[in-house]
């Protein structure tokens, strides 16, 4: 079935009560656009597992620093349709930053869990992605919605927002998906030179090392950063941003247990990558 592509909010809330009043599941999966096999997989799972399926593609502005990749994120919505259109999406919500975010006063901010990693690194990052998330959430109103695990913090938080503010949806954790040599997809792949793209195995690379000393019984948090650390000084267009393993709460470890991430930041020249591993989780890179 052809993907219809709504532009305003009024729309998408007549559309969302119109499938709540034929008692249809909504599943939702946020996006910012630019595509690729990551955002797909939430997309297909949100298709088998609701009776409709809903993505927003919003470039959000207020998750973005002032110096930060606003302007130049890519934005690519004729191939993104047609994506949404081959994964089974029933409806592409593309609104307005204007009408999303002009005039807004209040905000949906997150202690404690933004106080490390991307929190620190981004200031006012997560106060972006919540409250753009909670108004979503708001005029869709799904059952169920999809995040990956590659933005790992950003899933925790949304999960605490959700239980805090009492919004009735179910958020659906889905695995990370990367290329064929180990890197995370993402959006932002797309800058890299071809050198680059050759340094930013480093993420996944280090990630793997660190892994494979936990499996052999390492269990000292500084011994495993200290591993990646090295890994990547050695690359000289890489410049890292964190490297931390923390608990469920976001808080640092000295000793590693089950269900503990290994999360990194990592500028590859101008390019800002992240990536993690969930202590405990299968490595399949
Ligand atoms: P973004 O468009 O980068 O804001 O991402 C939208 C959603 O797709 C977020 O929930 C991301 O965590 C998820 N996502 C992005 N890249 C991947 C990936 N490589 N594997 C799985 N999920 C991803």
């Amino acid at each position: 079935m052809k993907v219809k592509l709504i532009e305003t909010i009024e729309e998408m809330r007549a559309f969302s009560k119109d499938a709540k009043s034929k008692n249809l599941s909504i599943g939702y999966v946020p996006t910012m656009g630019a595509l690729h096999d990551g955002h797909v997989s939430l997309m297909k799972k949100a298709v088998e597992q609701n009776d409709i399926a809903v993505m927003t593609i919003f470039v959000n502005p207020i998750q973005f620093g002032p110096n930060e990749d606003y302007n130049k994120y890519p934005r690519t919505l004729e191939a993104d349709l047609e994506k949404a259109e081959a994964a089974g999406i029933s409806a592409v919500f593309f609104p307005s930053a204007t009408e999303l975010t002009a005039n807004l006063y209040s905000y949906i901010d997150i202690n404690e869990l933004q106080n490390n990693l991307c929190g620190t690194k981004r200031p006012g990052h997560f106060r972006g992605v919540c409250t753009i998330v909670g108004k979503f959430f708001n005029i869709i109103q799904p059952d169920n919605a999809y995040f990956g695990k590659k933005d790992i913090q950003q899933l925790y938080i949304i999960k605490q927002m959700v239980k805090d503010l009492n919004f009735d949806v179910k958020i659906i954790p889905c695995n990370i998906v990367r290329e064929d040599d180990g890197l995370a997809m993402s959006s932002r792949n797309r800058y890299l030179s071809e050198s680059e793209r050759k340094d930013a195995l480093v993420l996944s690379q280090s990630l793997k090392k660190a892994v494979a000393l936990h499996q052999q019984g390492e269990k000292s948090s500084q011994v495993l950063i200290n591993s990646i650390r090295q890994e990547i000084e050695k690359i000289s267009s890489a410049k890292i941003d964190y490297v931390s393993i923390v608990n469920e709460q976001m808080q640092d470890v000295c000793t590693i247990e089950n269900k503990n991430i290994i999360a990194l930041a990592v500028y590859i020249g101008n390019t800002r990558l992240i990536d993690n591993h969930i202590i405990g989780e299968t490595l399949c890179f």
